[in-house]
């Protein structure tokens, strides 16, 4: 029960919509890559889910399908009518809030929060190129009650969520979720997997919150890794100053990226931002 590119394009059509590049709608059609999030998701029945950017559906229909609660965040009312003809939404496992899943750039939507009630969620979601960065850093920096997610976003952004010290994809965005969860890239999709097709591929990624996160404090991470990797190629004593007590490993003349994420965090426990 995959929504075709044909029966995306006639739902869109039927309702005299079209596209909204500046929303990130690339809806996906490619059946296979829709079972492979779900599957990486490992979506249960009474799973709480949060979907963000439902668009017309096509996910939102499976998560239901595997028994999940979900509660769906859309920017786009026109997209609302969509949803509504394709979805059941007398099913009380269905929820759409219709809004900005960021109230600012450090807050989610409260509707949404209140219709998660505090419960512990996964996020599972094909999301919008502009709001990836901001959403992923607000929920690993905000919200302890999200266990776990899988998201598909551009593959430029899964190279930084996963990267490795000592290149440059490595860097704030990476080490802050790094520092929290486990993460792994799933899988890499071309631009033909999308209508329409956008100009980079995409990937999914996988968070599962660390049992044991190596930061008790990732504001203060956050706010460490905001200073240094501002000036990534300096050294950290140019940047950090004398009379820094540097962790084990950790020399002046190091650059920000060659430190692994502990650390980084090591250097974050001395509150020198
Ligand atoms: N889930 C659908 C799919 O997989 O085909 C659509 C995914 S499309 C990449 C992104 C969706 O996010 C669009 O429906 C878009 O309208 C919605 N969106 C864009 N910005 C948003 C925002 N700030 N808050 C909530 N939804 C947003």
């Amino acid at each position: 029960m995959s929504q075709t590119l044909t029966e995306i394009k006639q739902l869109l059509a039927g309702h005299g919509l079209r596209p909204k590049h500046r929303l990130g709608q690339n809806f996906l059609h490619d059946h296979n890559h829709l079972v492979r999030i779900l599957d990486a998701a490992e979506v249960a029945a009474g799973d709480v889910v949060l979907e963000v950017g439902p668009g017309t559906g096509a996910l939102t229909e499976r998560l239901l399908a595997a028994g999940a609660e979900v509660v769906a965040c859309e920017v786009d009312r026109d997209l609302e009518a969509v949803l509504r003809e394709r979805i059941d939404t007398s099913e009380d496992r269905f929820t759409l809030v219709v809004g900005d899943v960021l109230a600012d750039k450090r807050t989610l939507n409260a509707e949404l929060l209140d219709r998660l009630a505090s419960r512990r969620f996964k996020l599972i979601a094909n999301l919008p190129y502009q709001v990836a960065s901001p959403l992923l850093a607000n929920l690993v920096l905000d919200h302890p009650a999200m266990d776990a997610a899988v998201v598909m976003v551009q593959k430029e952004v899964a190279d930084r969520l996963a990267a490795p010290p000592g290149g440059k994809d490595y860097g704030a965005l990476g080490v802050l979720v790094q520092a929290v969860c486990l993460v792994r890239r799933v899988g890499v999709l071309p631009p033909s997997c999308f209508w329409p097709a956008p100009k980079v591929s995409s990937a999914v990624v996988h968070f599962q919150r660390r049992p044991e996160p190596l930061t008790d404090d990732p504001h203060a991470l956050a706010g460490l890794l905001h200073t240094l990797f501002g000036k990534r190629r300096k050294q950290l004593g140019a940047i950090l100053g004398r009379g820094v007590d540097w962790p084990a490993g950790v020399e002046p003349t190091m650059r920000p990226e060659q430190l692994t994420v502990e650390q980084l965090v090591a250097l974050s426990r001395l509150n020198l931002s």
